[in-house]
């Protein structure tokens, strides 16, 4: 990329990386939430349904529709990241859209500090934004290609500093890019987009979003797009961020790899539904759910043994449609006739840690395919010999 320089090099390899093992470890000695901690921001049983184009209901028939989301609920905490894993189409870009009050809810609540927001637009969703911004996947696509950085950041600081003029706008800018380890700031406010990398533009956003001193980030697979050499840079500048700033984070990503190390919490999503919750450590190194199993299963990790012998289990389901009883059950393993018509209650696998999935129910069918999955479980991950 033809803005590429040796500040913004140094800023893309992350000058954050040297204190990741100490964020990690505060992270770990700050596990658990105090007792009667409040979410910031919560979704309620929210529910998104898209009409699907064209699908007028025939006589007496119901219009046809997406379940995009379905009766999920999250809560995201001040200085705290949560993790939403799942793969393409599970819902989880448009469950951080519907907590940023992008689209109207089919049913539920957001809530915000325990109040039901309801922001769809006016002073309502200025409001809102201010407090609640969404750094989106692609930086490129999130900037207009004619306006310097000066001048993208100008607007965010009128819009959500508006006493402020001339030098004090100015001021405020050097110090968002200082915040984000662009600096000199000057070096970068008279570039375009298209002279900047993508990690330093997404460096940027984050800029952008931090104009509005925020307490909750939406951040939206905010390092897919980028080389796999800057991602470290950028999820350590927002850890730091979210630590000092005491924001909420949400962290939606396909990578469940990469919520284990960043996120102090994990929800996986399966076809519009959350089907597994709990510490990070917890769903990641103890999943429950076959779904989150095979997640972990797919992603690539020579030191495992069975890495190799992953199924390839099918698609997921259509969601104009999906199937009755558990979703997943398609593509299960250990699918049991019960899974194929009743939805999945939540049960306690350890403190705080929960799965939709049938197998923990206290019976004796499930016993024995709780036995089979673990013992399955147990081989995938044994690591090689040579490890
Ligand atoms: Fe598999 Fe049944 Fe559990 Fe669904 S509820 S994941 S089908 S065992």
């Amino acid at each position: 990329m033809s803005g590429e320089t040796t500040a913004a090099a140094t800023a893309d390899e992350g000058p954050e990386d040297a204190a990741a093992d100490a964020g990690a470890q505060g992270a770990a000695a700050n596990g658990g939430r105090a007792a009667g901690d409040r979410p910031v921001l919560e979704a309620v049983h929210v529910t998104k349904h898209f009409p699907v184009r064209g699908g007028l209901p025939r006589r007496g028939g119901t219009r046809r529709v997406v379940h995009a989301v379905d009766d999920v609920s999250l809560s995201l905490y001040a200085g705290r990241i949560t993790a939403l894993v799942g793969e393409s189409g599970s819902g989880k870009s448009t469950l951080a859209r519907l907590l940023a009050q992008l689209y109207p809810l089919t049913s539920g609540e957001v809530r915000l500090h325990g109040k039901r927001v309801q922001a769809m637009r006016g002073k309502a969703f200025r409001e809102h934004v201010r407090t609640v911004q969404l750094i989106l996947q692609d930086p490129f696509a999130s900037f207009n290609p004619v306006a310097s950085i000066a001048g993208t950041l100008k607007r965010a600081v009128a819009l959500h500093h508006p006493g402020k003029r001339g030098r004090e706008r100015i001021a405020i800018i050097d110090d968002l890019l200082t915040q984000i380890n662009l600096t000199p700031p000057r070096q970068f406010t008279e570039k375009f987009p298209h002279e900047l990398s993508g990690g330093q533009l997404q460096r940027i956003s984050i800029a952008r979003a931090l104009a509005a001193d925020p307490e909750v980030f939406l951040a939206d697979e905010p390092v897919s797009s980028l080389d796999v050499s800057i991602r470290l840079g950028i999820l350590n500048l927002l850890r730091r961020l979210t630590e000092e700033r005491n924001a909420a984070m949400l962290y939606v990503t396909h990578d469940i790899a990469s919520a284990r190390y960043f996120a102090a919490d994990t929800a996986v999503m399966y076809a519009g539904q959350v089907v597994e919750t709990g510490p990070s450590e917890a769903v990641t190194q103890q999943a429950a759910h076959p779904y989150t199993q095979l997640l972990i299963a797919s992603a690539p990790d020579p030191s495992r043994a069975g890495g190799d012998r992953v199924r390839d289990i099918g698609q997921p389901p259509s969601l104009i449609d999906p199937p009755a009883g558990c979703r997943f059950h398609p593509r299960c393993p250990y699918a049991m006739e019960r899974c194929k018509t009743d939805v999945p209650k939540s049960f306690e696998i350890s403190a705080g840690h929960a799965a939709k999935c049938w197998l923990y129910a206290d019976d004796p069918e499930a016993r024995a395919k709780r036995a089979d999955n673990a013992q399955i479980v147990a081989d995938l991950t044994a690591p090689t010999a040579s490890s």
